[in-house]
C-alpha cells in the first residue's frame, strides 16, 4: 500500500481562509447567471439592457484608436482625475482637486479599497439595513465588524430611528457607510438626516464612507446631497461614485473614491496592489463624458421616472405590493401572496426557473436572511420591451 497517497501532504488539505469562509457568493450576480441559464427576463442585477449613449462610446473608440492602451497612472489618468474634481466643484460646490481622487475599477473596488485603507481588525462600522450586499463581505475582508441600523418604510418614505442610530456608535466605531440614493430601498437621505449623522460622526470621531453611485437618478424634484457638502464633513467623508450607472456602462469598471488628502495615499496604495488601475482608454472616455455630459445627467431622472411609471403599476397589478422609490432604479416588493408558492428565500430561484423572471431575493440585503424573506427586488433599468415581457410572464402567477 502506498503510504504517501494515504496521507497526502498537509498543504493539499488546506481550504479557503476562515475570513473568506464567512461569506457566500453574491446572490445578485448569481441571479444574473441563473437568468442566462433559464433564458429568463433579468430584472435582478442592476444594469441597463439599453445602449450606452453614443458620446461616451465614441470617446472610448477614439481613445483605443489613439493608442491609450497601456497602464494609466495607478490612481487615475490625470485627465480623468481633473474631470472628476471639476465635476464635484461644478455640481456640488466642493473644494476638491485631483489630489483627492483615486480612480478605481468601479465603485465596488473604491469601496473595498477604502475600507481596507481606513479600518483595523476590531473596528466597527455602522451600516443601514437593508444594505447593498457588498458591504457585508467588504467589512469582513477589511477586518471590521458591521453594526446594523434598520431603515423602516413608512407613508413618508424610509427612515431610521435616531435613538437606534445613536446607540450603534461606540468607542470602536470608525466609520458609517451611507448609500444615497439607496439600494435597495430607493431612499434619498435628507439634509436633516445627513446632519444628524454628521453630529454622530463628530461626536465619535468617525468617517462617513458614502456610496453615491445613483447620484443622478432621483425623482419628483428631490435633490441628491453629497455627505461631503454637509458642514464639517469634508474632512471626514470619502465619497464613492462612478460612471457605471450614470452613463449605462456598468461593464467598463470605472469608479472613484474622493477623499481628504490625508487618506488618499492609503486608498491609492490598496488600490494599486489590488488592481494597478482601471482600464486606460475607458478612463479617457469617462473624462470626456464628465466634461460634456451635464445636460445628459440632468435628463436622467426624468428618463428613469418614465421607466418607474411603467414598472410600478404593472407590478402592482401582477400582485406585487410595492411603493415608488425616491431615487435609484430598484423597486422592492414586500409580502406578495405568491411567496406561499415556495418557501421564503427560494422564491426568487423558483421564479426564475418556473416563471422566467429573475429578481433579487430580499434576504440578500439583510444580515439575518429571514428578515428579508418576504421581499423581492426588481430592477427597472430596462427597455420598455423588457419590462413588458417581465410583467407578462409574472401575470402567469395568477393562473
Ligand atoms: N449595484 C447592482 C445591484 O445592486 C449590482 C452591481 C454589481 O453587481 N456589481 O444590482
Amino acid at each position: 500500500m502506498n503510504q504517501t497517497s494515504a496521507t497526502p501532504p498537509a498543504a493539499t488539505q488546506r481550504g479557503i481562509s476562515t475570513r473568506v469562509a464567512q461569506f457566500t457568493e453574491s446572490v445578485i450576480r448569481e441571479m444574473t447567471r441563473l437568468a442566462m441559464e433559464y433564458d429568463a427576463v433579468n430584472l435582478a442585477q442592476g444594469f441597463p439592457d439599453f445602449p450606452a449613449p453614443d458620446f461616451i462610446k465614441e470617446a472610448a473608440v477614439r481613445a483605443v484608436r489613439d493608442d491609450i492602451n497601456q497602464y494609466a497612472v495607478t490612481w487615475g489618468d490625470p485627465e480623468l482625475r481633473a474631470a472628476i474634481a471639476e465635476k464635484y466643484r461644478r455640481w456640488y460646490g466642493m473644494e476638491v482637486g485631483d489630489r483627492h481622487v483615486t480612480v478605481c475599477c468601479g465603485s465596488t473596488e473604491a469601496m473595498i479599497s477604502t475600507l481596507i485603507a481606513v479600518l483595523n481588525p476590531g473596528d466597527e462600522t455602522v451600516v443601514f439595513e437593508p444594505f447593498y450586499e457588498n458591504y457585508g463581505p467588504d467589512s469582513i475582508l477589511s477586518g471590521a465588524a458591521p453594526r446594523f441600523v434598520t431603515l423602516r418604510p413608512s407613508a413618508g418614505g424610509w427612515s431610521f430611528d435616531r435613538a437606534e442610530l445613536a446607540a450603534a456608535f461606540n468607542p470602536n466605531t470608525r466609520a458609517i457607510i451611507v448609500n444615497t440614493p439607496n439600494n435597495p430601498t430607493g431612499k434619498v437621505f435628507t439634509r436633516a438626516e445627513l446632519e444628524f449623522i454628521r453630529d454622530l460622526c463628530v461626536e465619535w470621531d468617525c468617517l462617513a464612507i458614502t456610496d453615491e453611485i445613483y447620484e443622478h437618478i432621483v425623482y419628483d424634484g428631490r435633490e441628491h446631497i453629497p455627505m461631503a457638502t454637509i458642514a464639517g464633513m469634508a474632512e471626514r467623508t470619502i465619497t464613492i461614485s462612478g460612471i457605471s450607472k450614470t452613463f449605462s456602462v456598468t461593464g467598463w469598471r470605472v469608479g472613484w473614491a474622493l477623499s481628504p488628502e490625508r487618506l488618499a495615499g492609503g486608498i491609492r496604495k490598496v488600490h494599486d496592489f489590488l488592481t494597478v488601475g482601471a482600464p486606460a482608454p475607458l478612463q479617457i472616455a469617462a473624462a470626456h463624458a464628465l466634461n460634456t455630459g451635464d445636460d445628459y445627467c440632468r435628463r436622467l431622472g426624468a428618463d428613469y421616472a418614465a421607466r418607474r411609471a411603467r414598472t410600478i403599476p404593472a407590478l402592482q397589478r401582477a400582485g406585487f405590493p410595492c411603493a415608488s422609490p425616491e431615487g435609484a432604479y430598484y423597486v422592492r416588493s414586500d409580502g406578495t401572496p405568491f411567496l406561499g408558492l415556495c418557501p421564503g428565500e427560494e422564491f426568487a430561484r423558483w421564479l426564475v426557473r418556473e416563471i422566467g423572471v429573475a429578481t433579487v431575493p430580499g434576504s440578500s440585503f439583510y444580515h439575518d436572511p429571514a428578515r428579508g424573506a418576504a421581499q423581492t427586488r426588481f430592477c427597472f433599468s430596462k427597455t420598455d420591451a423588457t419590462l413588458d415581457a417581465a410583467v407578462a410572464r409574472l401575470a402567469r402567477l395568477r393562473l
